[in-house]
């Protein structure tokens, strides 16, 4: 990659002005890392352009000249996938000026979101629009439209309305080359051959740069009841949602937290505090949503639960203020875990049906192979999808850990993962995290067929270098 000369960066200083364009080291240093403090890297000058046009510029100059550049939008990404290279070669492209919704029509429950708009924001816009977009996760009040539609984001709805993939109507972006792709039309039939809105999704910034999308909008939620459950196992919390489900379609989240998870958030959290007075080995939190009475409806079904002994106690929120504090604890599970100390974590998926089995067993087998660590499995049980976390044995050298003992841990997890027939990211993505992993465990038709994609698109490489998709020679460095 080309380092941007001078001259292009007094070109772009000029076209971008002040707002859009800095050196300042002060202000580009928080986005020279990523959220968990794993990477550092150095740029040249951050860009923030506040149009499409004005995106479409930068590229077509960056693409002239060779320059990278490295899309960011909150920088709340799990896998390093928006943090610049070390070597100050790329300039980071921040979309956080295009921050306007462009129309939401409760009519046609679709939303046109710039890229740089964040999820709270879209949230509340759709609310007052008696709509609302079924996409929610602990990093909302930084993390964009752009970023989300880049990772493929799920979070904790994903059981009643699937991912990114399943909410975006369409994607506005800038390709490698300068020239724009406009996918806003919003068309319920299109069959004209690859679609490059999907190809688009999930591409972590290595196939242009998303400038808007159009979004699926949901009636409001009329009524919502969220519950605290107690459970015995993993394999109980899963039977205990099939159980509901069939009785009902209006459970939308259900998620597994174990009492180790449950006792970081309470020891580094403020104003936590346990929903359950007993101890139990594993927590569901559960909420449903429904037209009329959610929570006569979750008492009717935990009832029956509690008598069957799937469930060993059980309370439902009084209160949204009591909702909103249980969905704390839920979200503040990476944060907490982040204030404890070294973790390797890992974001998989396996069948819904094994998941219970892989939790159990594969914990044993990760503590057992590591002594001395501990396996904390939380999160998106009802999806398959677990983050699958293990820290490090209490007095580690840090550094020594993370270099010597982390890989170890993730390539026997990610061994496991696919010896179950799962996958090595299921929502957070690749970045630069996991290439080399990807690179190991990817069957070579469909590492090929990724390969040649970005060759297609980009075939200089100036879009996110490093990041996703792996270098045809081995691991990177
Ligand atoms: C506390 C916490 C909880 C989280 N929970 C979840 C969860 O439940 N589910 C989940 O899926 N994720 C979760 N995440 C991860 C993260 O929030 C998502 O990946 C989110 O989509 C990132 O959005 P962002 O705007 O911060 O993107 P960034 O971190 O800025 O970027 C992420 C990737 O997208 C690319 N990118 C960003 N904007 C654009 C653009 N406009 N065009 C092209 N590429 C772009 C970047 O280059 C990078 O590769 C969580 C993160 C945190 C910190």
């Amino acid at each position: 990659m080309a380092y941007p000369p001078e001259d292009l960066l007094g070109k772009l200083a000029e076209r971008l002005g002040p707002k859009g364009f800095t050196r300042d080291a002060g202000d580009m240093a928080p986005w020279l890392t990523d959220w968990r403090g794993r990477y550092r890297g150095a740029a040249a000058a951050m860009l923030s352009p506040a149009t499409r046009e004005e995106v479409a510029h930068i590229v077509s100059l960056c693409a002239a000249e060779g320059v990278a550049l490295v899309p960011q939008g909150g920088n709340t990404g799990m896998v390093g996938g928006a943090t610049p290279p070390p070597d100050g070669s790329a300039l980071i492209l921040s979309t956080r000026r295009m921050n306007r919704i462009r129309s939401l029509s409760a009519g046609d429950n679709l939303a046109v979101a710039e890229a740089g708009v964040i999820l709270a924001t879209l949230h509340e816009s759709a609310l007052a629009a008696g709509r609302r977009f079924p996409l929610t996760l602990g990093a909302k009040g930084s993390a964009t439209v752009g970023g989300l539609v880049s990772t493929n984001a799920g979070g904790t709805q994903v059981l009643r309305f699937g991912t990114m993939r399943s909410l975006v109507a369409g994607v506005e972006a800038v390709l490698p080359d300068g020239s724009v792709h406009d996918g806003l039309a919003a068309l319920k039939k299109d069959n004209r051959g690859y679609d490059l809105n999907q190809l688009l999704i999930g591409a972590e910034g290595t196939l242009g740069i998303v400038t808007a999308a159009i979004l699926r909008l949901v009636p409001a939620v009329a009524a919502r009841a969220v519950a605290w459950i107690g459970v015995e196992s993993p394999r109980d919390a899963l039977a205990l949602l099939r159980a509901m489900e069939a009785k009902t379609d209006a459970v939308e989240s259900f998620e597994i937290v174990p009492a180790r998870a449950l006792e970081m958030v309470l020891e580094h959290i403020p104003g936590t505090r346990a929903p359950l007075e007993g101890a139990h080995s594993w927590h569901v939190l559960v909420e449903a949503v429904a037209e009329e009475a959610p929570a006569a409806l979750l008492e009717r079904l935990l009832g029956q639960a509690l008598e069957s002994g799937l469930a060993k106690d059980a309370v439902i929120a009084a209160s949204e203020a009591q909702a909103e504090a249980f969905w704390r604890i839920r979200d503040s599970i990476a944060e907490a875990e982040r204030a404890h100390g070294p973790a390797v974590q890992h974001d998989i998926s396996v069948p819904v049906a094994d998941m219970p089995r892989f939790m159990i067993e594969g914990a044993a087998e990760a503590e057992a192979r590591f002594p001395g660590t501990e396996a904390v499995a939380f999160g998106h049980l009802g999806d398959g999808n677990v983050h699958f976390h293990l820290r490090a044995p209490a007095g580690a050298d840090r550094a020594l850990w993370y270099a010597e003992d982390a890989p170890r841990i993730t390539r026997l997890v990610h061994d496991m993962v696919v010896a179950a027939g799962g996958s090595i990211s299921a929502e957070h993505g690749i970045g630069q995290l996991k290439r080399d992993e990807l690179a190991r465990l990817t069957p070579p038709a469909r590492l090929a067929a990724m390969r040649a994609i970005k060759q297609a698109l980009d075939p200089t490489g100036i879009m996110n270098p490093g990041k996703l998709v792996p270098d045809q020679d081995g691991p990177s460095t």
